[in-house]
């Protein structure tokens, strides 16, 4: 399969782009082209199309706005100091959205297809990838099930879709969020999608993150299903806790049980921790081990990851059985230790040592 290019032959002027990439937000504007592509079972996939950006019609009986069978990637393209611009491990997200697929009984996309399709979209419109440190091209990847029909099956045909937008600091990453602890809600039980990066776990979720804004919570902290003990993630992000200080310190995020997502950057983290010289531990904890160990002082960092945030650090924490705080609202120095190495390597600004950067242009 190939990306046929039909761009658009009227983007936007360069003043008014540069306008939208400074006003900063996220998920406000998009780039001036998108990327569609169409599977059916009887044909499979036909070549994708890059095309201007715009609405898309669709019968009010399609599969996707009454069962949602739908899954989404998120990635990001950096410009690096050369003025070229990377991506940052995309094989892993190619990988992780056809594993979505799989569990929402959606096409597989082939690696190559899937990331053919995110480069050829970077290098038309590399004009909106910001260049300042900490901002970057936000890119979304989605698939939906578009058979028409209200019956309840797999679908028998799929559109694939990617759009991008500029995305300055999306979380101020100069402040720790607070979160509520949710015990009424779950996100993910074994045997359910938790594991796949599909938007009906985001439907589910958004109660939750309401109760945590009326606590006056910026995000929710997800416990697991079954005992309502163990520390999963913390909204669309992955956590980490740091033990001790220091160069002795021991960073440690729960553990992949089948419930949680496997975050990307989580995955580099543990590599990146290693490098800067910590002890790393994927195991699980629960919210008394959070509660006690910061009240000792054992815990002195928490932190959640994720693309789009990449690093954010984690303050007070509420719950229904009380409110405890970790460190003094900002972002400790392990933290931010591990952001700018992240960063770092992303912008091409510290050495890429795992390879994880892929140059588009
Ligand atoms: C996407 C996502 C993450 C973070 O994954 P990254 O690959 O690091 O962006 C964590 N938790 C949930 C629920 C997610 O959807």
């Amino acid at each position: 399969m190939k990306v046929q290019l039909t761009p658009n032959p009227q983007p936007l002027a360069a003043d008014l782009r540069a306008a939208k990439i400074a006003e900063g937000g996220f998920g406000k504007y998009y780039t001036d082209n998108m990327v569609v592509a169409e599977w059916s079972e009887v044909d499979g996939w036909t070549d994708a199309t890059l095309k201007p950006y715009g609405p898309i019609t669709l019968d009010p009986a399609t599969a996707v706005f009454h069962y949602g069978q739908e899954i989404f990637e998120g990635m990001k393209a950096y410009a690096q100091p050369d003025g070229g611009i990377s991506l940052f491990r995309p094989e892993a997200n190619a990988l992780r959205f056809a594993k979505s697929a799989k569990r929402l009984a959606l096409p597989e996309m082939p690696i190559d297809f899937f990331i053919d399709t995110v480069k050829e979209l970077v290098k038309q419109d590399r004009a909106w990838v910001p260049g300042n440190i900490g901002e970057s091209l936000y890119i979304r990847p989605f698939m939906i099930a578009t058979e028409v029909g209200l019956g309840v099956r797999p679908s028998n045909k799929a559109m694939y879709l990617l759009i991008a937008t500029p995305a300055s600091a999306y979380f101020t990453s100069s402040k720790a969020v607070t979160v509520w602890i949710s015990t009424e809600y779950v996100r993910a039980a074994l045997g359910g999608t938790g594991e796949a990066k599909c938007g009906g776990n985001y439907a589910a979720s958004l109660m939750a993150q309401k109760q945590a804004a009326a606590e006056g919570c910026d995000q929710v902290v997800w416990l697991d299903a079954k005992e309502r003990r163990y520390v999963e993630e913390m909204g669309g992000m992955n956590l980490y806790f740091v033990k001790g200080t220091g160069a002795d310190a021991t960073i440690l995020t729960p553990k992949l049980t089948g419930t949680l997502l496997p975050g990307i950057t989580r995955d580099s983290i543990l590599k990146v921790g290693e490098d800067l010289g910590y002890k790393v531990e994927e195991t699980m904890l629960t919210i008394d081990d959070w509660r006690d160990g910061v009240a000792s002082g054992e815990i002195s960092e928490i932190f959640a990851c994720g693309t789009a945030a990449v690093v954010s650090a984690v303050g007070a924490a509420k719950s229904a059985h009380g409110m405890w705080q970790t460190g003094n609202g900002e972002p400790g120095p392990i933290t931010a230790a591990i952001r700018k190495r992240l960063l770092d390597i992303q912008h091409g600004v510290a050495e890429d040592t795992h390879g994880w950067n892929v140059r588009v242009c």
